[in-house]
């Protein structure tokens, strides 16, 4: 492990490049698993060093593959690489680069998922979450399938300061589908504006730092991708628990063509849809007529704030779910139109 506060660089010795490794370990991609590499160490670099200096930072890297990123990370002289990684054909190339770097890359076979990164750092990393960011960082270059669950998880652990926020407001360099890199960067009006903006925005400051055409990619993916870094906020922006957002974001975007009363409108049993709608909104002191994607994360903070009055006036609000009263009332239809006689009495 490096000491802080050394001069020293560390640089990888020469090694197969990533190709070879392919080659040698026979690594092809597995299609069904989302598998695309990067084989271009300049573009790698590229990605390493728009997550900032990591000198003598502990790094997390999810899906490390065939380790083109993980040699960038290695040889930005940062402490300590700690590697996951699912597919166990892919750790021997990955012991190798340890070899080459004695010390420096800890390697686990395991899923990113369910994997405890709060325990796996020192403790002496752990920053105020008022402070400048820890030096420890999340970089990764996931299957889409994956990092757009895992980024919820992120941001639901950012939340609570949890999981890998135990060290303070630890910085994400992550890629996705360009498509949902362009949501997660929204801002308030635009085409791409969705669930997944107001999310990202109301607790990280979010970037869409750089664009990779997919054929850059082996093999090619059928879209470009875009690597975005999330720095948690000091204060989000809105303070209210994760879920009670998650809940009404998710509703008002539930009709993104209609104005937003009638997707926040869900948020309410049928028998009081109209009236409750009706309140949240004036208290709220926001347009009903406005588009989902226009709402801006304040007008998302006093819905949030008012919804939460309303289900502290009545918790049974909080488990309310449409999708489940739209269910019984067509059961209960069903019911009536087999046996009439029977619904009458
Ligand atoms: N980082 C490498 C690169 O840029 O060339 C590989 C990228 S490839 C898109 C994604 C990698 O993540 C694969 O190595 C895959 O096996 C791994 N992976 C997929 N799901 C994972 C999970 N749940 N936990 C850990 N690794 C995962």
């Amino acid at each position: 492990m490096a000491a802080s506060g050394t001069l020293s660089t560390f640089r990888l010795p020469p090694l197969p490049t990533i190709r070879e490794i392919i080659k040698l370990f026979r690594l092809q991609a597995v299609k069904q698993l989302s598998q695309n590499f990067l084989l271009d160490l300049r573009l790698t670099d590229k990605i390493v060093r728009k997550a900032g200096n990591l000198t003598n930072a502990y790094v997390y890297e999810v899906g490390p593959g065939p380790g083109g990123i993980t040699r960038s990370i290695l040889n930005a002289n940062v402490a300590e690489l700690l590697v996951v990684e699912k597919d166990s054909r892919f750790i021997p190339g990955l012991k190798m680069l340890s070899d080459a770097a004695p010390g420096k890359l800890r390697i686990v076979h395991g899923d990113v998922l369910t994997y405890k990164v709060e325990r796996a750092f020192p403790e002496s990393l752990k920053r105020r979450w008022e402070d400048d960011p820890p030096n420890v960082h999340i970089i990764g270059n996931l299957p889409f399938n994956v990092s757009t669950p895992l980024i919820i998880k992120w941001l639901e652990n950012v939340s609570c300061r949890d999981g890998p926020f135990v060290y303070g407001r630890t910085q994400m360099t992550l890629t996705f589908q360009k498509e949902v890199a362009e949501r997660l960067t929204a801002s308030t009006g635009s085409k791409q504006r969705s669930r997944l903006s107001v999310m990202a925005q109301y607790l990280c400051h979010v970037q869409h730092i750089l664009t990779i055409p997919g054929r850059a990619f082996v093999p090619k993916p059928e879209v470009d991708v875009g690597v975005v870094c999330f720095t948690p906020l000091t204060q989000p922006q809105i303070q209210q628990p994760f879920k009670l957002v998650e809940r009404v974001v998710q509703n008002a975007f539930q009709f993104r063509r209609k104005y937003c009363y009638r997707g926040l409108g869900m948020l309410f049993p049928e028998a009081q849809r109209v009236e409750s709608t009706e309140k949240l909104l004036e208290l709220a002191d926001v347009d009903p007529t406005l588009r989902p994607g226009q709402l801006s994360v304040a007008h998302f903070k006093s819905l949030c704030d008012v919804y939460r009055k309303m289900c502290d006036e009545d918790p049974r609000l909080f488990t309310y779910n449409f999708r489940e009263e739209l269910k019984q009332n067509k059961s209960n239809n069903q019911e009536k139109e087999k046996d009439p006689e029977r619904s009458r009495r």
